[in-house]
């Protein structure tokens, strides 16, 4: 069974989080140094714009397997 959670539409995300929720894999995206919005580790990001960005509910924030998420880092707002 996959559990999902709802999480707001992520500023930058990482890589493997791109590849997974995204839409397609840049063929060049700027990296940097941040949080990534649905694993939330800090790795190197980029904008999801750059993944054909993530599907979002009609609520406009996107669903992730729960899986994918530190849950242990408390949200720092
Ligand atoms: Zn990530």
């Amino acid at each position: 069974m996959l559990t999902t959670i709802i999480l707001p539409y992520p500023i930058w995300i990482c890589h493997e989080c791109g590849v997974k929720y995204g839409k397609r894999i840049p063929d060049l995206a700027t990296y940097h140094e941040d949080t990534c919005g649905i694993c939330q580790q800090t790795k190197a990001v980029t904008e999801p714009r750059d993944y054909g960005h993530i599907p979002t509910t009609r609520s406009g924030d996107i669903e992730v397997d729960v899986n994918d998420v530190l849950l242990d880092s408390t949200t720092t707002q």
